[in-house]
């Protein structure tokens, strides 16, 4: 097994079918060593998930919780064939990652040129940095011209490793990607989409399937934190704000103005 030091997919109990807080995701985090999780909440379109706001007050949680550095996102859901997503543009300034996906209640299994459509429309919208579990065999979908264009647009592809137990019939979809994006040295990153605190950084399906196609370290974003905070960094992102630094930085001024 790769020493995977970070999880970019992981839910709590607040989308309505998780069971983890945010708290448990963390130490379980920090007794597998992770140095770094996503928290990537299901957007506000899918049934069950948070309201907008939720995603507006995130600055409120620590960047970092037991030692393990948070990043505060969202798993945006692909609404159209023009790949528009539930992104709440109002609190864009509060995500630090942003992933797109089709879920059968918010997008149903269309033509494979609709599908295609949609997912090619999400690869296009720039706050958008990875696509997930592609492999998912509900949908039919066009992987050569996807990829192409997540090439193009230096867009992430996510291996999840849930799909090979929640979106069976995955496993040869997710080799052909990892495969093919090997060919085209197309960077992925991985995900448990953990919905209970347990699955965190388990990444054993993923690891696999890299040994099967005999996938390189390099394109491997979760090997190194460094790669995921610059890939963000390098699209404008200002990462692990805190809001009580305000303070720290008010209340270290010598204000001379204070009636004594
Ligand atoms: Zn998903
Ligand atoms: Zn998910």
């Amino acid at each position: 097994m790769r020493n995977y030091v970070l999880d970019a997919h992981a839910h709590t109990l607040v989308c309505g079918h998780g069971y983890s807080t945010i708290t448990e995701l963390a130490n379980a985090a920090a007794e597998k060593k992770l140095e770094l999780i996503c928290l990537t909440e299901h957007g506000p379109e899918l049934p069950g998930a948070p309201e907008p706001v939720f995603f507006g007050n995130y600055r409120i949680i620590p960047g970092l919780i037991n030692n393990v550095k948070i990043l505060k996102g969202i798993e945006s859901n692909i609404l159209d064939d023009q790949g528009n997503t539930d992104i709440p543009m109002n609190y864009i300034q509060a995500l630090e990652i942003i992933s797109a996906s089709l879920h059968t209640p918010t997008f149903k299994p269309k033509s494979k040129n609709e599908n295609t459509s949609a997912v090619l429309g999400a690869i296009a919208n720039p706050h958008v940095d990875f696509i997930c579990h592609l492999g998912n065999p509900q949908y039919d979908l066009d992987y050569e011209a996807i990829l192409q264009d997540a090439k193009k647009t230096n867009t992430l592809i996510e291996i999840n490793n849930a799909s090979f137990f929640v979106r069976r019939g995955s496993k040869p979809n997710c080799e052909w990607i990892a495969n093919r994006c090997k060919e085209l040295e197309l960077p992925i990153i991985i995900g448990s989409d953990t919905h209970f605190a347990t699955d965190i950084g388990d990444f054993t399906y993923v690891d696999k399937v890299l040994n099967a196609v005999d996938f390189p370290d390099e394109l491997i974003i979760n090997l190194e934190t460094k790669r995921l905070t610059d890939y963000l960094e390098a699209k404008g992102r200002v990462l692990f704000k805190d809001p009580r630094q305000y303070a720290e930085d008010l209340f270290s001024q010598k204000d001379e103005t204070v009636v004594k």
